[in-house]
């Protein structure tokens, strides 16, 4: 195996493929490559390791050379194959919506914690991939769950992301924030809205570069549409509701100060896996 001109292992091509990926300052360029090889060949990461000696066929070669050279340039591993684990679950992503992130997982389980009825109804805004919905409604089958964003590309993926997953049950909309649900109340109300400053310098490296500003960026150094919503939702919660909002690092204390001033109780935060402030409630 490996003489012909035209084939080289996996494991060698994965290794050379890393190093290239580190050079363009991928800050996982490892798992970058074996993502996309699992991405070409079809297979799990597990079979990797153990087929990893195996000669790559040409087409294999090139369609993983081509995703690597792709991936030097900045473009999100995400995009490049169509989805991202959250949760447990595979969501399709696209340019339209945020990709997915670990951090927002808290989110989850902070909703989870606040939501342990067996019935209940949920509000995810600004859906995007319908992540926070999805996994919600995923360990809640008895609550009525919807998300909304104002994207209607970002509708269409999330609908397909629950109809891909049995979880049709999940109601997607086109909204405004609470524009088309007007009247309806909920008993978790979540969101993880933009909150970036537009001159935050985060925005110019990895990932966010190829997502969208509306999905990223919001007015008041980023607090806009965070003291939006803490004003908007008083008038969506049932008694005894919760609104969970995440937020940036550096925000926790005005986010924190807005629901006390807007007369929520039991204003507090939630540690993001990083243990850092990264969700506030009330
Ligand atoms: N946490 C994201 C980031 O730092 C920002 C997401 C958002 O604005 N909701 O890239």
């Amino acid at each position: 195996m490996g003489q012909g001109k035209n084939l080289m292992r996996l494991d060698l091509l994965l290794a050379r493929a890393a190093e290239r990926l580190k050079a363009a300052a991928s800050p996982s360029p490892r798992l970058d490559a074996e993502v996309l090889m699992c991405h070409v060949l079809g297979v799990s990461r597990a079979w990797l390791y153990t087929w990893g000696d195996r000669d790559a066929e040409p087409l294999v070669r090139a369609r993983f050379e081509a995703l690597i050279a792709a991936r030097a340039q900045g473009r999100p591993v995400a995009h490049l194959v169509g989805e991202r684990e959250f949760w447990g679950l595979t969501l399709k992503t696209s340019d339209a919506t945020l990709i997915p992130r670990p951090d927002t997982e808290c989110l989850v389980e902070a909703a989870l914690a606040r939501g342990a009825a067996e019935k209940g109804q949920l509000v995810d805004l600004g859906t995007g991939t319908g992540a926070i919905a999805l996994a919600f409604a995923s360990e809640r089958p008895g609550w009525q769950v919807t998300g909304v964003d104002l994207s209607p590309q970002a509708v269409a993926l999330a609908a397909d992301n629950a109809a891909a997953l049995g979880l049709s049950r999940v109601r997607f909309l086109q909204s405004d924030w609470f524009a088309a649900l007007s009247g309806e109340c909920f008993s978790l109300v979540v969101a993880n809205p933009p909150y970036l400053a537009d001159d935050d310098p985060h925005l110019g490296q990895g990932d966010v570069r190829f997502e969208p500003r509306s999905a990223l960026v919001a007015g008041e150094e980023g607090l806009a549409d965070l003291y939006w919503l803490v004003g908007e939702a008083r008038d969506h919660l049932v008694p005894g509701g919760w609104l969970l909002l995440e937020h940036g690092l550096e925000q926790g204390a005005a986010v924190r100060q807005a629901l006390e001033d807007a007369g929520y109780l039991d204003v507090a935060t939630l540690e993001d896996l990083g243990a850092r402030d990264r969700v506030s409630l009330g």
